[in-house]
């Protein structure tokens, strides 16, 4: 599909930063998803461009006070020889201030995992290496209507969406979370029209709750919109092809990522052909 220019996805590379940032809040937004606001002058240059986007989090080995932070090289994070290596996990800025030099983050709270684990006993002070985000990939908030797609994890990015939306947008939301204690309130300018479901294990093997949900989403047949979806690997894989292959959308019209892998650690995978 040919693109106005205005409607056209762009990427924007930043220069690579790594910050180490300490605890100023910590909030339980529901009981599976804790935010976090980390403060350090060193943030009064972040940059992210797109609800999008991802840091590389550095977490503190169990028992450590501070992650053992690399320092920077031609093609990335170095680390030294002598030292462990930190845990290393994607999250989404979520709010960020630069006057207040603040950074929010949201984590999904699971059964075990550093990211997981750290978040869950998060204390004021407590020490975190972000590094990023090395790039941007823009959708304009300028389609006529938005579709975004996926489970907790993907949550800290629709919801930062929402609230960039102008007021003209629609925005049609599909999420699947644990029950009903883990919704949010979602708040945008746009209208918006927000459809929860939760993970029930009565058809082990079947069609996810997401997939389900998608499946009965309607959305418009005119104007121009998007396609944002991320979430467990298998899951946004499955839906990616009942979007492509059921709804017809176009590949140029949607952005799906699998932001875990079941089984996996720390998976980050563009789902593509
Ligand atoms: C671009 C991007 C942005 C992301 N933004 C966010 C964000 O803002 N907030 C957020 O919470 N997550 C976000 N994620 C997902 C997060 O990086 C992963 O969930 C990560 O694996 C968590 O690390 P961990 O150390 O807790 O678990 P890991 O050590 O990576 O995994 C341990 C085990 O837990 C499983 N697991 C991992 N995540 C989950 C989960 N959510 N639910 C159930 N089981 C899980 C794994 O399959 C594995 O078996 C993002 C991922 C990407 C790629």
């Amino acid at each position: 599909m040919q693109e106005t220019s205005e409607l056209a996805v762009a990427r924007v590379r930043h220069a690579l930063k790594l910050r180490l940032l300490r605890v100023i809040r910590v909030e339980s937004v529901t009981p599976q998803l804790r935010r976090v606001v980390l403060a350090d002058d060193s943030l009064a240059d972040f940059v992210s461009a797109s609800f999008d986007d991802h840091v590389k989090v550095l977490f503190p080995a169990p028992g450590e006070e501070r992650p053992n932070m690399p320092t920077l090289g031609p093609s990335g994070f170095v680390y030294a020889d002598d030292a462990p290596r930190p845990a290393v996990r994607d999250f989404t800025p979520r709010r960020f201030d630069t006057e207040a030099r603040e950074l929010e983050l949201e984590f999904a709270l699971h059964e075990a995992g550093p990211a997981s684990d750290w978040a869950r006993q998060a204390r004021v002070g407590d020490y975190l290496g972000v590094g990023g985000p090395r790039g941007s990939r823009v959708i304009p908030a300028g389609y006529d209507w938005h579709v975004l797609i996926g489970d907790d994890t993907a949550l800290p990015a629709i919801a930062r969406r929402l609230q960039e939306l102008p007021a003209a947008a629609r925005a049609i939301v599909a999420i699947e979370v644990e029950d009903s204690a883990a919704r949010i309130e979602l708040t945008s300018a746009a209208a918006l029209e927000a459809h929860w479901c939760y993970r029930d294990y009565a058809e082990p093997g079947g069609d996810s709750p997401l997939l389900r949900t998608v499946r009965g989403l309607r959305w418009p047949q005119d104007g121009a919109g998007y396609v944002w979806a991320a979430g467990e690997s298998g899951a946004i894989r499955a839906v990616r092809q009942h979007l492509l292959n059921e709804r017809g959308v176009d590949k140029s019209r949607l952005h799906a990522a699998g932001y875990w892998k079941r089984g996996a650690q720390g998976v980050h995978e563009t789902l593509e052909d």
